[in-house]
């Protein structure tokens, strides 16, 4: 039985040359390439024997490394559960393209610090796909749609998402309803900042019962949908295929046949892999019955898990939506072995896969947890301030005579920046 994937997966990707990373550690600034080992005899002969000396490295670093023009780039940003944990966001998943395009599937809770610690210019973050309407896949969005328009979507966000049995149930009830619970934020904003992002969602919703019918099509570029089975009538996954390279996508569901037959062959299948029926129990504290429903009725079961990818045979399987500790990795490992033996990542946040025709390469990346949001792609656009709500008299009657501290600061600007503000009333 193997149970340590990392180790797995490095011995599949270890006769590929990497793309040319930049070395940005320690200020030497040398760019380093080709295969791992032996770029770490090149840099060592170039250089001199030293434990210090730069050296192609086994992890991705956001912002460091072109996609090549064929490749695709996922990268997990949630791979938890609806209970908040601070090791694993909830389900979402960043899936980068060498043609620039950039989609996310999912948006659970937690993600949007996940995805902003990619550093991603947030013009590019504007596409986003919901398999169900459960918090745990849709639960950052408002984080995602007011964080990213303050620092640089200065267009709509859109999102496609399913139908569901009855309008109420549906995706764009969903985000009409949470675009008017933001009303008090948004009003806030509203004369004070770049109002471009702040537009409402552009909802596109496609009937959930459509089988591998086309959902998006742009830029060389198809995205699919095919039914789910979990929980109510609506659910679905996606099936993304470019470049003769498919994605798939596959959202919480009890395993099904439109799975088994369209995803197929992929060149790389994520499908849910629930946590093992005994860890429900004694670490979830479900009773028995609960656990026994929720997780192989509901969800996907590892040993389910296993058999679906046992017959669609996908270059690489990707398992999430369990708690991944040193204790349920290998239970949940044991169970999918014991109904498949193809390539396997048990997914966690922050774990990176690199695909092309020729090879899937799987590591970790190590982020920046102080990050600061990136340059906007393209200049702001000031807001008018006419646009701004006013507070009630009472309210601006209560202010504390600030004045005097603040015209430093005032000043100090507008000489660094040859500007006239003013402080307001
Ligand atoms: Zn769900
Ligand atoms: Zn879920």
């Amino acid at each position: 039985m193997k149970t340590d994937t990392k180790r797995e997966i490095s011995q599949k990707r270890t006769t590929r040359s990497l793309l040319l990373v930049t070395a940005v550690a320690v200020g030497i600034g040398i760019v380093i390439g080709a295969n791992f080992h032996q770029d770490a005899q090149a840099a060592n002969s170039n250089k001199g024997i030293s434990p210090v000396d730069a050296r192609a490295r086994d992890f991705y670093a956001p912002n460091s490394e072109d996609l090549a023009p064929d490749e695709m780039r996922l990268i997990a940003c949630g791979t938890g559960m609806p209970t908040a944990r601070p090791k694993q966001a909830a389900s979402c998943w960043l899936l980068e393209l060498g043609n620039g395009d950039k989609f996310l599937f999912d948006l659970g809770t937690g993600s949007a610090e996940r995805i902003a610690a990619l550093q991603i210019p947030y013009n590019y973050l504007d596409k986003v796909f919901l398999s169900h309407l459960h918090t745990d896949h849709f639960g950052d969005l408002d984080a995602l749609f007011v964080g990213g328009a303050l620092a640089g979507r200065q267009k709509p966000l859109r999102v496609w998402g399913p139908s569901g049995d009855t309008p109420e149930r549906g995706t764009k009830y969903a985000l009409d309803h949470l675009y008017k619970a933001l009303t008090w934020d948004l009003d806030g904003r509203k004369g004070i900042t770049d109002p471009r992002g702040f537009q409402p969602f552009e909802v596109t919703e496609f009937d959930y019962k459509g089988v591998n019918e086309i959902i998006y099509q742009e830029n060389g570029v198809t995205i699919r949908s095919i039914p789910a089975i979990h929980s109510l009538d609506g659910p679905v996954s996606f099936i993304l295929e470019w470049n003769d390279l498919k994605f798939v996508f596959g959202g919480d569901t009890y395993p099904n046949k439109w799975y088994e037959e369209y995803a197929k062959d992929a060149d790389l299948a994520i499908h849910e892999c629930f946590v093992a029926v005994p860890d429900l129990v004694t670490k979830f504290k479900f009773t028995p019955q609960t656990a026994l429903s929720v997780g192989t009725q509901i969800h996907t079961a590892p040993e389910a898990f296993g058999k679906m990818m046992s017959l669609i045979q996908p270059r690489m399987a990707v398992a999430y939506h369990f708690f991944k500790d040193f204790d349920t990795t290998g239970p949940i490992n044991d169970r999918i072995r014991t109904t498949y033996d193809g390539p396997l990542s048990l997914a966690e946040d922050y774990m990176v896969w690199n695909i092309t025709k020729d090879d899937i390469r799987v590591r970790m990346a190590i982020v920046d947890e102080d990050v600061w949001p990136p340059l906007a792609t393209e200049k702001p656009e000031l807001p008018d301030p006419s646009l701004r709500i006013p507070y009630s008299e009472f309210i601006a009657g209560g202010k504390s005579d600030m004045k005097d501290v603040i015209q430093p600061v005032y000043d100090e600007m507008n000489k660094e920046y040859g500007l006239n503000e003013k402080q307001e009333d």
